[in-house]
């Protein structure tokens, strides 16, 4: 482990290094299962995305700190082991069926879409859904990013409360107005189960072939 870096009050990445990593031939979009012996257990293991695209030499993680393991990552002392198992999901690039892209997340579902916007090619829009600006964790990597690929960024930041429409801003219509030619291009989908789900029957709705639709849930259930 070369870097452990705070994204917000309660997100951190963890860079690792190792020998041969580029044979592992991980992809964005995908996840491994981490195991931090310095910080717990070898029985604890848990799964996190890569968070940008592999690139040979190092991985990243981003985790958002919500019990005892993802909390402790930001303690992990420099120069810890770590281990890991993959690469493991399909929610990658290898199965696009069109040229153009929208990629939608949701919260900490931001880091396969961080890694697979780093891989983009063709025309691409990103919908970042946050609860407040301050939520938006790797902003200035987005923005870097999109603007070096020509993409477009919106951060939408709410919160889908008492009086909104449901899921404002997933419902059929609000996609369709950001996005109006969205059943031409592949939707990859990550976010909390509702949003997901939400997004995924909204896309149904607008008559996005299945084989465009690609979701990734943050639960092994
Ligand atoms: C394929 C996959 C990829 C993932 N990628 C990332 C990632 O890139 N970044 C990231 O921050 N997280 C990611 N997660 C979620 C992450 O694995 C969990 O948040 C983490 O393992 C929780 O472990 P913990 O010991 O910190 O918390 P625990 O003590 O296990 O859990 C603390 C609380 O969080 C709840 N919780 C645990 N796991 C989840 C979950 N998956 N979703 C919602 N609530 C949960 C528990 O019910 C409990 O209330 C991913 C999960 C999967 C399945």
């Amino acid at each position: 482990m070369i870097a452990v870096v705070p994204e917000s009050d309660d997100v951190v990445s963890v860079y690792v290094t190792g020998r041969d990593l580029q044979r592992l031939d991980p992809r964005a979009g995908q996840f491994f299962i981490w195991r931090f012996p310095a910080h717990n257990g070898w029985w604890q293991a848990n799964p996190f995305s890569l968070s940008a695209a592999p690139d040979g030499r190092t991985l990243r993680l981003t985790a958002k700190a919500v019990g005892a393991t993802s909390a402790g990552l930001r303690q992990l002392p420099v120069g810890s082991r770590a281990f890991l198992e993959g690469p493991y999901g399909a929610f990658t690039a290898m199965h696009r069926a069109r040229d153009a892209t929208l990629l939608v997340a949701g919260g900490v579902g931001i880091t396969p879409i961080r890694a697979l916007l780093e891989e983009s090619t063709g025309p691409t829009v990103v919908l970042y859904r946050v609860h407040s600006a301050a939520d938006a964790v790797l902003l200035s990597e987005l923005r870097w990013l999109a603007d070096e690929r020509g993409a477009r960024l919106h951060v939408l930041a709410g919160r889908t409360g008492v009086g909104d429409p449901p899921f404002t801003p997933f419902a059929p219509g609000d996609l369709a107005a950001l996005v109006p030619d969205i059943a031409d291009r592949d939707v990859y989908v990550c976010g909390p189960p509702a949003m997901t789900d939400a997004v995924v029957r909204s896309l149904r709705t607008l008559g996005v072939p299945r084989r465009q639709v690609h979701a990734e849930r943050f639960s092994l259930a």
